[in-house]
């Protein structure tokens, strides 16, 4: 196989003298097979230029595949600027991963909507499909391709092109699963380890190292690798060659040259094999089976094929289906209605017991059933799924019941024991809808959820008939309560300033101040984790905080940036709910400040507490 650089810059075009070496444009890379199959991954603004020699040297036309990592701006920018797409004769297969809800076609086609670009996605002259892609394996001509979902905030798939005894692997954009191996700390496992796993014995590897390990404090959750972290999952995988890419706009050629120096560097004091150079624009390079290459790296290889041993190319449904033994009607209903928004098929069971044989002989992608014991117990059944097919050694990754997501639904959670029978998470009652679908895309995807429920406070059961007691739920707004929320608004010159009260499965706002009253679910209730921990909680910025980023109240209206809520604890020690602010601006709250919260958090226990 021989690779080509025409555009190795991340995030968006820079060029300019600082970056003339390495290049300005984003992400475009061409392969070709000894027998001349042509696959251009990505079509980032490097695409351009690569489309006007493909036109030079072949007029008529030949036929040619574009595979598409995601479809973040860097990565299809040059696409409606790709000269073959509009001539008669060309040939053009378009392949990319299938979103929940839309597929590649559509995506490609929003970018070309005519308030963006003159001519639509149909005007195109060639003759061009679009297929969608889940994980898997498929074949074009003599190469033979595995895709793999990489951990990025947009569906992002990593292709692994194996050909003419070669193995290429274009992994960007990614970010490592465990966030302290970006900056050189930690163990590889977990989903760490698996990706190691789609890179193994790769004799060029083509990694996402957009930041430094310095850097990337300051990106976390932006979706993409350090360098460091590049290099060494490259080692720990076996790779003979590491090309850095996805370069950061803010890298001048100089600062390049001097991060690959280091990293030749260390690698050179461990003795390590591992050939290490960042891309540039205009290279090109033969992939050659490595000499390093030893019956332990074919065999790897070869399970890194098998792991994903199902056609990538999606017909219909992007996943396999979720499998559901739920004995309560309230709560199937509402994971059936999740599953089905996802485009999802679903296999319901009434009895519990069947899905063991289920998953051995039809894998799932989720698996939820009850656990009520003494009638079910789930953890049984999750231990007979995980010992099920094991004997089978079953290298299909769909099929692995090691893999494979084990949801129990409870009404409280035992997490020593579900640990023990191999539980992936555990749903306590009660739910909300919005939660589950989010808990649903997140399994499927194996991408991190970053949305936590509060945990249920110790005393919860004298706590609810407290607050029952307060005969406060449901009643009409109060000015006595309004003032207060009113004067913290103004105070802390804050949008929203709020008082309520977290009841069995939602949080009811008494007062709100900048906000249509009402009652959200106490899945999403911020002032739920202020009620459990009974402190003041500050949360500067929820996007940056692993319980809330996914949150829908800070992916949807009212976009919750900040946070800052005190507990409101009757005399009788039983805290029933909250004073809390919110602002859609990233915030932070001082010493007086917090003092002054606690003083109209005071107040408003004192209206709370006022003998009528
Ligand atoms: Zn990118
Ligand atoms: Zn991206």
């Amino acid at each position: 196989m021989r690779v080509k650089f025409w555009g190795t810059r991340g995030s968006i075009a820079k060029p300019g003298p600082d970056t003339i070496r390495y290049g300005g444009n984003t992400s475009c890379v061409e392969v070709r097979s000894s027998r001349g199959t042509l696959i251009i991954i990505d079509c980032g603004t490097g695409a351009q230029a690569l489309g006007q020699s493909l036109l030079a040297a072949s007029p008529t036309g030949i036929h040619g595949r574009i595979l598409i990592s995601h479809t973040h701006w860097d990565h299809i920018q040059g696409l409606p600027f790709f000269g073959p797409l509009f001539v008669p004769g060309y040939e053009w297969d378009i392949y990319g991963p299938k979103g929940l809800d839309q597929s590649v076609r559509e995506t490609l086609a929003g970018q070309m909507q005519y308030t963006y670009f003159p001519v639509a996605l149909e005007q195109f002259g060639a003759t061009v499909r679009y297929h969608d892609l889940v994980e898997g394996v498929f074949e074009i001509d003599d190469v033979r391709i595995t895709t793999r979902y990489l951990n990025h905030p947009a569906l992002t798939l990593g292709y692994r092109l194996e050909a003419d005894g070669a193995t290429l692997v274009y992994s960007t954009d990614h970010e490592p699963h465990s966030r302290a191996l970006a900056t050189g700390e930690g163990q590889i496992g977990g989903q760490d380890e698996h990706h190691a796993e789609f890179l193994r014995g790769a004799d060029l590897l083509l990694h996402d190292a957009q930041y430094t390990a310095k850097e990337y404090p300051a990106k976390i959750g932006w979706g993409h690798s350090s360098a460091e972290y590049a290099v060494r999952i490259a080692q720990h995988a076996g790779v003979a060659k590491i090309a850095l890419t996805h370069h950061d706009p803010l890298r001048d050629d100089k600062s390049l040259d001097q991060v690959v120096e280091t990293l030749r560097a260390s690698l050179r004091s461990c003795g390590s094999a591992l050939e290490v150079f960042a891309a540039a624009e205009g290279q090109s390079i033969e992939v050659e089976p490595s000499l390093a290459q030893g019956p332990g790296k074919v065999a790897a290889t070869a399970s890194a094929g098998e792991t994903h041993a199902r056609n990538a190319i999606n017909s219909g449904h992007a996943h396999g289906s979720v499998a559901l033994a739920i004995s309560d009607p309230a709560s199937t209903t509402i994971f059936a209605a999740a599953v089905e928004a996802e485009g999802i098929p679903l296999r319901a069971f009434s009895d519990p017991w069947a899905l063991p044989g289920y998953v051995k002989a039809e894998p799932p992608s989720i698996v939820v059933l009850d656990h009520s014991p003494p009638h079910v117990d789930g953890l049984a059944i999750c231990r007979a799924i995980r010992n099920g097919s094991s004997a089978n050694n079953q290298a299909n990754h769909q099929a692995d019941p090691q893999r494979l997501p084990v949801i129990l639904l409870a009404d409280s959670e035992d997490t020593a024991a579900g640990e023990a029978a191999g539980v992936t998470e555990w749903i306590v009652r009660p739910f909300s809808s919005s939660y589950v679908r989010t808990k649903v895309r997140a399994w499927i995807l194996r991408t991190a959820c970053r949305w936590v429920r509060a945990p249920i406070p110790r005393d919860e059961e004298s706590r609810l008939s407290v607050l029952k007691s307060l005969h406060i739920l449901d009643t009409k707004p109060e000015p006595r309560f309004d003032r207060i929320t009113r004067l913290a608004a103004a105070l802390f010159d804050v949008p929203i300033a709020l008082i309520s009260f977290v009841d069995w499965d939602r949080q009811w706002c008494k007062s709100c101040c900048g906000l249509e009253a009402g009652e959200i679910s106490r899945d999403a209730s911020f002032c739920a984790h202020v009620v459990h921990s009974r402190e003041i909680m500050i949360v500067p910025d929820t996007l940056r905080d692993p319980r809330f980023a996914d949150n829908p109240l800070v992916t949807n209206a009212p976009r919750v940036r900040f946070y800052a809520g005190a507990p409101l604890i009757l005399d009788n020690g039983k805290c029933v709910g909250t004073l809390c602010m919110i602002d859609t601006r990233v915030r932070s709250l001082d010493g007086s400040a917090k003092n002054l919260l606690q003083d109209l958090r005071d107040l408003a226990l004192q209206e709370l507490q006022q003998k009528s």
